[in-house]
């Protein structure tokens, strides 16, 4: 059987990538997603082990020293890191899976496994950007500031990625996504096995 593809999707906060990938995953099959372990609190309605894995700095610490975590980084004075075995299992069980990490972790990844395929997802303009981060309405004017000066940041890093998606409209980018898991599937050095074995006929 042959492995699973690794897709990275990343962007900044209020772009909405939590929402295209919970309707990504209502419609698609033999696609895993990586849960996270984290030391940031739960927010509201966040479930240990479906969200993130919830731990604190010593455990998470030991996962480091026992190399169980794949990448890891500081984000916000919290760490977060990509648990190595769940994603490991998955990938040879011929699952694809989704690690929706940050930037850092993104470039990472793509240094351990360059086969990966890394997705960023745009906002359609700043100002649109900015408008859903204060519609959230949890957040101080400083915090939106700060998060708006912070995606322009992240932001630098989309031109090392493999795959750009704006989301002004949420089906279409839901649709995008679906598009970029499918062509990365076609890759014909994904499907030599197919053509050797029509080959041989
Ligand atoms: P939040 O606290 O909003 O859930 O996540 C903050 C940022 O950390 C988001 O950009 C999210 O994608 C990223 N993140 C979540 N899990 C991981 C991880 O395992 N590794 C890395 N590098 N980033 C992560």
């Amino acid at each position: 059987m042959s492995k699973g593809l690794l897709f990275v999707v990343s962007a900044p906060a209020g772009c909405g990538k939590d929402t295209i990938l919970e309707q990504l995953f209502k419609v698609t099959e033999n696609v895993g997603y990586s849960v996270s372990a984290t030391t940031r609190a739960p927010r509201e309605g966040e479930v240990n082990g479906v969200h993130y894995h919830f731990m604190n700095r010593e455990q998470f610490e030991q996962m480091i020293k026992d190399e169980a975590v794949l990448e890891y980084t500081e984000y916000c004075g919290n760490y977060y890191g990509t648990p190595r075995k769940a994603v490991e299992d998955m990938l040879n069980e011929g699952k694809d899976v989704i690690l929706k990490i940050e930037v850092e972790g993104a470039m990472n990844i793509k240094r351990l496994f360059p086969e990966c395929c890394l997705v960023f997802i745009l906002p359609p303009s700043m100002q649109e950007l900015e408008r859903r981060l204060r519609k959230r309405g949890t957040e101080t004017e400083e915090k939106i500031i700060e998060r708006t000066a912070q995606a322009r940041e992240e932001l630098k890093f989309a031109e090392n990625y493999d795959y750009l998606i704006v989301n002004g409209e949420l089906s279409e980018a839901v649709d995008d996504l679906k598009a970029v898991i499918s062509a990365e599937k076609l890759r014909k050095t994904r499907c030599m096995a197919k053509l050797a074995e029509l080959r041989a006929e």
